[in-house]
């Protein structure tokens, strides 16, 4: 998973989640640190969001 903050190689942490028809799973980027969210829709990638703090 490439993280959308730096373009890093980010890794899941084994968290996952619903939101809604999508599938969400949490990567932490292991080169800036940050964590973000990826969803899945019917088992496919659809898109990322940086998490807020
Ligand atoms: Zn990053």
């Amino acid at each position: 998973m490439k993280c959308p903050v730096c373009g890093g190689s980010a890794s899941p942490t084994g968290k996952e989640f619903k939101f809604g028809v999508f599938d969400g799973k949490q990567h932490k980027c292991e080169a800036c640190g940050k964590t973000f969210n990826a969803f899945y829709r019917d088992g496919k990638f659809t898109h990322t969001v940086p998490k807020a703090k």
